[in-house]
């Protein structure tokens, strides 16, 4: 039928419009001789994880400084790096955000007193091994030391990737336990290590387990697997995320390079199964510690259905000054977005408190003065405002 042969003739030219999108991307990268089937396995991806000296230079020409640390991470926070996002790195350029991000440098043998393995104190607010229970109504439950790559400047980098001997071994039954004796807790968030990185019957059974609570209204999963490893996110994987709504997902992105086709074809599956999506960004030197990097990155989230949710100023992880920038850059940066781009790109600036005191809003002045009468405010634009105060009407008797 001639309709049919139509149809046909559409999907043989989708199908070769596609490998050769896909072919066009890998000869991009250094993995030319990969089949394109490997190349989109998630399987594959971790399989050639580059997680060696040897494996990263013979990639790229590292600097000295880069040289000097990659040993050393052994012992501090793994080298891992999935050939996906190893391909976005710039290979000519020393200062590449990507490259800041997961190639360890020798500053971070370097310890400031102020720093901590512990920045945020999590182990003095675990009741259970693998809980968090810092707020009234909702706790952290971490599944999983392990992730698809890792961040130089992670704030739990004392237990993830197990470089320090942590041994983190979730007590899934006594961190579920906890949950049913504690009535107060509403809002579940999965969290590592990277909990996508789990296979799909455990994601599964994890999640059963928790919606099975009577008393648990959300659940949330703090992840970067779409941004470092997009393969991840199969139907297969939608589909079983997909029964336990209300169900959200953070996703962790610091610079508009990371959202990549995949990347946003992932997030278009996530966004598809209902899954409302939020980002949360770590402030970086050199990263993202610029105004118009950071309008690139909150607008290109929203083009991917992703609301910017957080924007952390650097945890005082150990190891982590060359990263951190200053608290005033970060508010220069707020003051940039706020009203200079949609409101929905807006994400909340907060720094996690030192020694447990939990996520502290940092917000630019838009107060000038204010009294029992009157308010004056500043707009986006500088300008001054006044808006005065309800006045007490003396009501008839
Ligand atoms: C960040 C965090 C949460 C979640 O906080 P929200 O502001 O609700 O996103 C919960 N517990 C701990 C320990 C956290 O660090
Ligand atoms: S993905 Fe998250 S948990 Fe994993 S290394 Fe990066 S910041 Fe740490």
């Amino acid at each position: 039928m001639p309709n049919d042969s139509n149809a046909d003739k559409k999907d043989d030219h989708n199908c070769e419009e596609r490998l050769n999108e896909l072919k066009k991307f890998v000869s991009a990268g250094v993995w030319e001789g990969v089949s394109l089937i490997d190349w989109e396995d998630w399987h594959w991806q971790l399989r050639n994880r580059i997680a060696t000296i040897d494996q990263l230079e013979n990639l790229i020409k590292l600097s000295p400084e880069e040289q000097a640390d990659v040993l050393l991470a052994e012992k501090r926070l793994a080298l891992g790096i999935t050939p996906y996002f190893f391909n976005l790195i710039d290979k000519h350029d020393l200062s590449c955000p990507i490259r800041r991000q997961v190639i360890p440098r020798i500053e971070e043998t370097q310890s400031m007193p102020w720093e901590r393995d512990d920045p945020c104190g999590e182990e003095s607010s675990s009741p259970v091994p693998g809980i968090v229970h810092r707020y009234p109504d909702r706790v952290l439950f971490l599944v999983t030391d392990r992730c698809a790559s890792y961040c130089r400047y992670c704030t739990r980098s004392r237990m993830v990737s197990n470089a320090t001997g942590y041994d983190f071994h979730p007590e899934f039954e006594r961190q579920v336990a906890y949950i049913r004796e504690h009535k107060e807790v509403r809002d579940v968030l999965l969290s590592g290590g990277d909990p996508l990185l789990l296979n799909d019957d455990k994601i599964d059974e994890i999640l059963k387990r928790l919606r099975q609570i009577p008393h648990i209204e959300m659940l949330r999963i703090g992840t970067r697997i779409p941004i470092f490893l997009p393969q991840r996110i199969t139907a297969e994987l939608c589909d079983i995320l997909k029964k336990y709504h209300p169900l959200f997902i953070s996703i962790h992105t610091n610079h508009p390079r990371e959202l990549t086709v995949e990347s946003r074809k992932a997030l278009g599956r996530l966004a598809d199964a209902g899954i409302p999506l939020g980002n949360q960004s770590v402030l970086l030197k050199g990263v993202n510690d610029d105004v118009v990097v950071m309008k690139a990155l909150v607008q290109k989230l929203l083009m991917c259905r992703v609301k910017p949710y957080y924007l952390y100023q650097c945890d005082l992880v150990s190891g982590s000054e060359h990263l951190r920038t200053s608290i005033k850059k970060g508010i220069e940066i707020m003051i940039g977005l706020r009203g200079f781009t949609t409101g929905y790109a807006i994400p909340q600036y907060v720094i996690d408190a030192p020694n447990g005191g939990g996520k502290i809003p940092i917000n630019p002045n838009y107060i000038v003065s204010q009294n029992d009468e009157r308010i004056i405010l500043r707009n986006y634009e500088g300008k001054l405002y006044e808006y005065p105060e309800p006045i007490c009407l003396n009501v008839v008797k």
